[in-house]
């Protein structure tokens, strides 16, 4: 049982550093739930291939002012206003080339959710990774009197993870993650809900390269900033020698409980 109550969590690495099995500990460990700006990307990118358009999306994206060409613009390209299929597109055209989606986009779609679960008792997954969306949720957390008690660090090298990520499907109903060496999926199915388990469409070498780079570029300097600003950073390996659930719990708490 939970020794102590948690406001608010961070958890970040490197994208495929391994960070869903620890967000699990700390979701059972403090009654915490996960908000992940990538599974809320993933979502609306699905309802934007479902609606199936063919056309190129570099047309929607005005390269001289770095944004999208105004959504009434975009909804007579598309033939649709739907807000969320606009979205959805928005959020292929980056996802897709393994780039973050620009911070005009993000921080407006995080402080929603944020805010539909009255800013508390979550494990941000996958949110702030750029110094302006560290910088954005820092005054959020003042304005609404909440707080983020620590970030959570899975760390892991760039030969492990693109071995990882090449070989990891997802299921798209559930969201449980296999690796089809080491947890594989059964028959192509999910384990838990029996659905077919996909490869994301990012998960290709060249896609994970492209994400560590940013990583190193745009998420570095935002965990320095929210150090910098009193936060403490809680560093757990991401590639553990015997990967069971006790041994990720463990490596995880033993962590936690040094600072609470
Ligand atoms: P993830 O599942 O966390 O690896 O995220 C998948 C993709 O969603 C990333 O490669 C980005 O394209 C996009 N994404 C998720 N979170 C963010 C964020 N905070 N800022 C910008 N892009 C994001």
């Amino acid at each position: 049982m939970p020794t102590r109550s948690i406001t608010n969590v961070i958890v970040t690495g490197k994208s495929g550093a391994g960070k869903q099995p620890r967000i699990d500990v700390l979701v059972e460990e403090f009654g915490l739930e996960q908000l992940s700006t990538g599974n809320i990307f993933r979502s609306y990118l699905g309802k934007f291939n479902e609606y199936g358009y063919e056309g190129d999306l570099k047309e929607f994206w005005d390269e001289s002012k770095e944004r999208f060409i105004p959504d009434d613009e975009i909804a007579e390209k598309l033939g649709t206003s739907d807000n969320d299929i606009m979205l959805g597109m928005k959020a292929k055209y980056f996802v897709d080339k393994g780039l973050f989606v620009p911070d005009y986009i993000t921080n407006e779609l995080f402080e929603s959710y944020f805010a539909k679960k009255n800013y508390r008792n979550q494990v941000l997954d996958g949110y702030p990774r750029t110094l302006q969306q560290a910088e954005f949720l820092l005054k959020l957390i003042e304005r609404e009197n909440s707080k983020i008690d620590f970030v959570l660090l899975v760390e892991n090298s760039d030969e492990m993870i693109i071995e990882r990520t090449v070989n990891r499907r997802i299921c798209p109903k559930c969201g449980k993650v296999y690796h089809l060496v080491y947890n594989p999926p059964d028959n192509g199915r999910c384990r838990e809900c029996g659905a077919e388990v996909v490869q994301r469409s990012d998960d290709t070498e060249e896609k994970i390269r492209s994400r560590l780079e940013e990583f190193r570029k745009k998420t570095v300097p935002a965990l320095e900033y929210l150090e910098k600003h009193g936060i403490p950073v809680v560093k757990v390996p991401g590639h553990l020698e015997e990967f069971t659930p006790e041994n990720v719990r463990k490596s995880v708490m033993d962590e936690v409980n040094k600072l609470l």
